[in-house]
């Protein structure tokens, strides 16, 4: 029996996407795992195998055409996707595992029966945030989390996801997926300019889904405060009106202050406080379900501190959080942007103030 309310997904094959000398190694998650049972806290939760995704399940975001090409080069033993995305042999199943466990997770947090869980973690690679529906690119093959997205659409006919994407890049792939969807809300905070160059303010969605994306391009240089700035003032308002019924996460830790891709100044405390604002959107929108799906990071250590802070933040009952609240404090350059954001979604939000 496992009554465990946090739950998280682990596979000892995701190490074998071999990608060489880069910055998004195995050695990540081999870091990440360390820590979490370094600190015994994988024992308070339940471990999620993944299984692989189905050919059906990554079409419902790529076409066929991109699908066969990876699988080809892998056949063939690996080579470039793009300049920063290699594959290599059996990239092409671990992607398949990658996306597979983020849709177990989502799967494991709609399970009716106790023995399901509140909220997940998906620790996976290759990640996904920046593959699009026909091109992989930004170290990303499949895209996870728009596969879980589509999943929870189509199996639970789900009708409200949020996806909040806190990776320091922006999910330009996730974005493009989901760019005239009104049941998917695509909220980005993401370092500005910097790669892929996407995500400006007025990038809103188009069609049906014009008011569901919501980009916050911040300055490099924005810390924890900053950060929960905007989520305060842009993604809880505009949840809270949204209300979904699923939450999902793109958590890279990239934004970290340590992290040698970005020049942001995020702390790894401060990935828990990002956590608990999730956890507030859900706990009052969607019974608290939430799937968190790893994209980015590449300090391992900082990699690692900063998961466990989520994980510390998934497991804890919410205590301390007023206190938290009373910390943040406004950067000058955060607040300006904040202002431009809202100034934009305010015609489709009518609750931002
Ligand atoms: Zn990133």
């Amino acid at each position: 029996m496992n009554t465990a309310a946090t739950g998280f997904v682990y596979h000892e094959d995701y190490l074998k996407h071999d990608t060489g000398y880069h910055p998004e190694s195995a050695e990540r998650l081999v870091s990440i795992m360390r820590k979490l049972e370094e600190v015994g806290i994988t024992e308070k939760m339940k471990r999620i195998l993944p299984v692989k995704a189905s050919n059906e399940q990554i079409q419902y975001v790529h076409v066929d055409g991109y699908i066969k090409k990876v699988e080809a080069m892998c056949k063939g033993g690996g080579g470039m996707l793009d300049p920063d995305t290699p594959l290599c042999h059996d990239t092409y199943e671990i992607a398949l595992l990658s996306a597979g466990g983020v849709t177990k997770a989502v799967d494991e947090v709609m399970l009716k029966a106790d023995n399901g869980v509140r909220n997940a973690f998906a620790l996976v690679r290759p990640p996904g945030h920046h593959a699009t529906s026909n091109k992989g690119m930004g170290f990303c093959i499949f895209n996870n989390i728009a596969i879980a997205a589509e999943h929870l659409k189509r199996k639970y006919d789900v009708k409200r996801i949020l996806i909040v994407d806190w990776d320091v890049h922006h999910g330009n792939g996730t974005q493009e997926v989901f760019f005239d969807d009104p049941s998917v809300l695509y909220f980005s905070t993401h370092q500005y300019p910097h790669y892929p160059g996407t995500g400006w303010i007025d990038e809103v969605g188009k069609g049906e889904g014009e008011g569901f994306t919501v980009n916050v391009p911040l300055p490099a240089g924005t810390d924890d405060a900053g950060y929960l700035y905007a989520l305060w003032n842009i993604l809880v308002p505009i949840a809270m009106d949204f209300s979904p019924e699923f939450v999902l996460v793109s958590a890279g830790f990239d934004a970290h202050v340590d992290d040698p891709l970005a020049s942001m100044n995020v702390t790894s405390p401060g990935f828990g406080l990002f956590t608990d604002v999730i956890k507030e959107i859900a706990e009052e929108n969607s019974k608290g379900r939430i799937v968190i799906a790893l994209e980015g990071g590449y300090n391992l250590n900082a990699l690692a501190e900063s998961t466990l802070s989520v994980f510390d933040s998934l497991l804890s009952n919410g205590e301390g959080r007023e206190k938290r609240k009373e910390k943040i404090s406004e950067n000058e350059r955060v607040r300006k942007r904040v202002e431009e954001v809202k100034e934009v979604q305010r015609s489709y939000w009518t609750n931002l103030l």
